[in-house]
């Protein structure tokens, strides 16, 4: 492990503070740190990610078509039935099976999308097999919570029938939440170790940053994402006692100090700003409404093709593919917004790590580090759409703005 304070910060010339600084100025010597070949380079790799979400989302639909026009859904469900007596359970059997055939039907998109195209920009350089193994991983949590949410869902359906949609609302918001809750003490263990930062500067630096916005922390940990990934991140998550500050070993040994100490007040802004609890309710809002729309559109589709795939009605599990693909293309359609919820988050945490930490020069170079797999400059529009982050644009000229607005002298 390097020592992060061996690594200084670079400031290109023409955003160096000083009598004549201008932001717009700035903000353009930045952007001009990065090499127009790596620019290009990272200017496709995020906009292939916009084709990517509608492939997904088509492919999706595909895999549940084929599910029902080859009545393996209902050969599924009547196989369920067999095995288990009371509904629920026939219900979590149905649904185990069914998570593990999506799992498997999808396997060579996410192998695309996940490991070749990560290898092919340059994002990782895990094998293919370490890859593999943490997908069967991912696939058996997946199936066992996945499984429960459904069988959970579908009990609600069978008590109230046409009306489930506020209910699986609700009980949607309850799920994320624990999930939230119980992700970084059960889950992301299973992926990555987490170790205690040594005692230094740093951690002192990180703490005593922590202390200043009241969050009840009083260790520091790192963990060893470079196995998977290049990309740098960090996290401040749990609640009261179980507070815990981590961030990852490409932003520890990659990166300077001020630079670290921008991202660390940036994810306090998130834990600091309740995030936690307003993104999982907002998203389960639109998750709602995805419901909506599946509870409107389920009856007249299986009314013309539901004798053919065996579906009886919206409470009969055999009928999931079809709501998981109209759920799929609506969820599509709502990309905008909830790109937008996240976004909305991403700048209060931006403009709350910039009062905190005071870095404007390191949070501005660590929005350049992030446009390695970000486009940096999208139009207005663009940004609305697809970015559930700022683009480096928008976050370099927040810092070089905010460097304006507190000169070095007089804070
Ligand atoms: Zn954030």
């Amino acid at each position: 492990m390097a020592d992060a304070a061996d690594l200084q910060l670079q400031v290109p010339a023409g955003a160096e503070w000083g009598p004549a600084f201008d932001a717009a100025g700035a903000t353009g010597a930045w952007i001009a740190t990065i090499p127009a070949a790596e620019r290009e380079k990272s200017d496709a790799y995020f906009e292939g990610g916009y084709w990517i979400e509608a492939w997904g989302a088509l492919i999706t639909v595909a895999i549940a078509w084929i599910l029902l026009e080859t009545r393996l859904s209902a050969r599924l469900r009547d196989f369920a039935e067999r095995r288990a007596r009371k509904p629920f359970r026939q219900t979590l059997l149905y649904a185990a099976g069914f998570m593990l055939a999506i799992g498997i039907l999808g396997l060579p998109w996410t192998l695309y999308t996940d490991f070749f195209r990560e290898h092919q920009y340059g994002m990782s350089n895990q094998t293919l097999g370490a890859f593999l193994g943490e997908r069967a991983i991912s696939l058996a949590l997946g199936i066992a919570l996945g499984a429960i949410a459904i069988a959970g869902l579908y009990a609600i359906i069978r008590r109230v029938r046409e009306r489930w949609v506020p209910w699986a609302t609700a009980a949607t918001a309850v799920f994320l939440l624990f999930m939230i809750m119980v992700f970084p003490v059960f889950i992301a263990p299973l992926f990555n170790d987490y170790r205690s930062l040594p005692a230094g500067e740093l951690r002192d630096s990180i703490l005593a940053l922590a202390h200043d916005n009241g969050i009840p922390a009083d260790d520091v940990y790192w963990y060893d994402a470079s196995k998977q990934t290049r990309r740098i991140s960090a996290n401040v998550s749990g609640i009261a006692h179980t507070t815990r500050i981590a961030l990852n070993d490409n932003l520890l040994n990659g990166t300077s100090e001020p630079e670290i100490r921008a991202v660390m007040a940036h994810e306090m802004g998130h834990y600091v700003l309740n995030h936690s609890l307003w993104i999982p309710l907002s998203t389960a809002l639109m998750l709602g409404i995805g419901y909506w729309v599946v509870n409107r559109s389920f009856g007249a589709i299986r009314a013309r093709r539901g004798g053919r795939w065996g579906v009886r009605d919206i409470a009969d599990p055999a009928g999931l593919p079809l709501a998981l693909a109209i759920f799929a293309v609506v969820m599509l359609l709502l990309t905008p917004v909830s790109n937008g919820i996240v976004r909305i988050a991403e700048n209060q945490a931006d403009a709350f790590g910039l009062d905190a930490a005071r870095e404007p020069q390191g949070f501005a170079s660590v929005a350049m580090r992030l446009s390695s797999y970000r486009k940096i400059e999208p139009g207005r529009v663009e940004e609305c759409v697809f970015y559930d982050h700022p683009s480096g644009r928008t976050r370099v000229m927040r810092a070089m703005r905010w460097l304006a607005e507190h000169p070095p002298q007089s804070r």
